[in-house]
């Protein structure tokens, strides 16, 4: 989603080794770097800068306070034993959009659209996204391991479509309520569902492929065959099946 008010930030990242005769610091910034983005603070496209015993890094992250702290799991509390870490914040990020402010969700969707790096879990109230360090911790991890790789997976779906390989095999992977891609998608929903004890929506994109097929048309669940209902207010999701979790969308998932 790349309209709205601006929202994530960029942030510099200072980093000295405290131990200087540390064998591999770039592979010990790495790591940190790494973690951070697996736990949902920063995004993956950072730059690192190497000065005469410390690095500072360039990131995204997703608010004023979410480099703190508070966010950090066991692996970065860790690791930054060995190091001294401190940020400020430079300013805006301009190509972001803006995020969810809401105070409580009565819903979620899981909406992952093509080419986003930040979180693909959106407000089922307000339609915009929730940055990750405000989800909980899923499958037992401590980190946001999972939705990431999904959304990895998801990304890298889509680029085989639009590089016109495998139509057949990528048009179901990204549109069938029944395909691997979106199994997997389903089982996270499903996590954060027993964890939120909210719904949680899988986003299915209807008329992308088909244009003649438009979610507002959308009557019955192709799943199941219960007819569909209409979420209130959110622009995110066009129609949900209650019974399925599954939520139906016109051709937004492959803006960018
Ligand atoms: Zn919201
Ligand atoms: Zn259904």
């Amino acid at each position: 989603m790349k309209n709205g008010d601006t929202m994530y930030k960029i942030a510099r990242i200072e980093i000295y080794i405290k131990d200087q005769l540390v064998e591999s610091p770039i592979d010990l910034i790495e790591d940190i770097l790494s973690m951070l983005y697996k736990n949902g603070q920063i995004l993956i496209n950072y730059i690192v800068e190497k000065h005469d015993g410390f690095y500072n890094a360039t990131v995204t992250t997703t608010d004023d306070d979410s480099l703190d702290e508070i966010y950090f799991n066991k692996y970065i509390r860790d690791i930054l034993e060995k190091v001294e870490y401190s940020y400020e914040i430079i300013s805006d990020d301009a190509f972001s959009s803006d995020s969810c402010h809401c105070k409580d969700h009565s819903s979620y969707v899981l909406g992952t659209y093509y080419g986003d790096d930040s979180s693909p879990v959106l407000c089922g109230d307000c339609g915009k996204e929730i940055p990750l360090i405000k989800i909980p911790y899923l499958f037992g991890e401590e980190e946001h391991f999972s939705i990431l790789s999904y959304q990895r997976m998801y990304n890298s779906v889509v680029d085989v479509w639009m590089n016109s390989l495998s139509d057949r095999f990528t048009k179901r992977q990204l549109t069938h309520f029944d395909s691997q891609l979106t199994k997997r998608g389903i089982e996270i929903c499903k996590e954060l569902q027993s964890k939120t004890e909210k719904p949680v929506y899988f986003l299915l994109p209807v008329g992308e492929f088909d244009i003649n097929k438009k979610a507002e048309n959308v009557e019955v669940c192709p799943k199941c065959g219960e007819q569909v209902s209409t979420l209130k207010s959110t622009e995110c999701v066009d129609k949900v099946c209650n019974h399925c979790r599954l939520g139906f969308i016109n051709q937004h998932m492959f803006d960018f």
